[in-house]
């Protein structure tokens, strides 16, 4: 049963959040965005940044903005700021990396042979665990032959999940709960079996595994495009959407940390 944010009573100790549609607003992170995640970070309430974009964007990410951890590639890679140092960890064994993304590639090569105008995305160059096939980014395939692609790679022994825009596919080893979990229980020295304490916040299907995980998440309201389709629904709903709506979750998260 879904609530209204303001029901929510902490205390949270950590805020775990999707990029695209949850941080951004139209496709950009707002200046009062920057400053609420800054507030909630020096208020001792650490941030995660959790996406399936590349492992070469999280690195920008945890260099420039005010947050503890990034987890990328759907878990693939997660960044850890560790003072003034980057730790980096992997999904899969590092040494078990070129064998992946040669297996990775064959199989690239035979889906790009059957469902013509298939490619890779433009941001596979910089991804180190997963690859992307574009199906709707640059080019416009149907989701018919997005789907053909997910078969023939999950065939291969893939995991494969279609978002918006691309067929993200991978060694099947790891997730983003997975990740978050792991970064409970080495960053934040919590119970990763209980995540109770902390909050995960995102805006569409994909994030509806996390739903299912963080007994304590929040949906901006832009989720609501996708109500009857999520597997796991949100346990609070803000009033308004993407940055919009976070900011809303972090004003709420300071003012029950004030009382
Ligand atoms: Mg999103």
């Amino acid at each position: 049963m879904t609530r209204p944010l303001s029901e929510l009573r902490g205390p949270v100790r950590a805020l775990f959040s999707d990029i695209d549609g949850t941080m951004t607003t139209g496709e950009c992170i707002e200046a009062a965005t920057y400053t609420a995640l800054e507030r909630l970070s020096e208020a001792g309430v650490p941030v995660i940044m959790v996406t399936g974009r590349p492992a070469g964007f999280g690195h920008a990410f945890i260099k420039m903005m005010p947050v503890l951890a990034c987890v990328t590639e759907n878990g693939g890679v997660t960044f850890i700021r560790e003072g003034r140092k980057i730790h980096k960890q992997y999904g899969v064994p590092a040494a078990s990396l070129p064998e992946w993304r040669r297996r990775m590639n064959d199989v690239t090569v035979e889906v790009m042979s059957k469902v013509p105008g298939a490619r890779l995305s433009t941001d596979s160059k910089y991804r180190e665990v997963d690859l992307a096939i574009d199906y709707n980014e640059e080019v416009s395939l149907s989701v018919e032959d997005a789907e053909t692609c997910v078969q023939m790679i999950r065939k291969a022994g893939f995991a494969a999940v279609r978002s918006s825009v691309h067929v993200n596919f991978g060694p099947p080893h790891f997730d983003k709960l997975s990740a978050c979990m792991s970064v409970v229980r080495q960053v934040l020295q919590g119970d990763a079996n209980d995540l109770t304490p902390y909050c995960y916040v995102g805006d569409a299907l994909n994030d509806a595994p996390m739903f299912g995980g963080f007994p304590t998440s929040v949906g901006v309201a832009n989720i609501k495009a996708w109500w009857d389709e999520l597997a796991f629904k949100p346990s609070y709903l803000t009033e308004l959407p993407e940055g919009a709506g976070l900011r809303e979750l972090i004003d709420h998260l300071l003012s029950i940390r004030d009382n």
